[in-house]
Order: C-alpha cells, then sequence, then structure tokens
C-alpha cells in the first residue's frame, strides 16, 4: 500500500494512465515499451502519483548500462 507523500493517507493504487504520450522507452529503442505507467491516488488530499508496476525490463536495461 503506497502512502501519500503530503498527508500521509492511504493511496489507491492501479489506476491506467491513459495518455498516449505516456510510456517508459529504452533510449536506445523508441519504439519499444519496456514498462507500463500506472497512477496512485490518495483519497484525501486528492495527490497522486505514477509508478512501474513492473520493473523487471528496465533493470535489465540498467545492468547492461552499467556492463557498457
Ligand atoms: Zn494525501
Amino acid at each position: 500500500m503506497r502512502t501519500c507523500l503530503r498527508c500521509k493517507n492511504n493511496m489507491i493504487e492501479n489506476f491506467k494512465v491513459s495518455s498516449n504520450g505516456l510510456r517508459i522507452t529504452n533510449k536506445n529503442l523508441v519504439s519499444s515499451t519496456v514498462a507500463e505507467l500506472k497512477c496512485a491516488v490518495c483519497t484525501e488530499c486528492g495527490y497522486s502519483e505514477m509508478y512501474v508496476d513492473d520493473i523487471s525490463k528496465i533493470k535489465i536495461i540498467n545492468n547492461k548500462e552499467k556492463e557498457s
């Protein structure tokens, strides 16, 4: 469970971010989506934040960059 950074209330997670402009791509493979952005919203103050549920592909990319 995520906690709101502003008011410390619990946040509702797993909202889908629906915009064609928002996706995380590998900087070398622009057309390849490597992670889906999701959104959590605080039910008290409305603060929302985006996060990545599955970071496995991002970890692989990070490890490859460390090696090179
Ligand atoms: Zn809040």
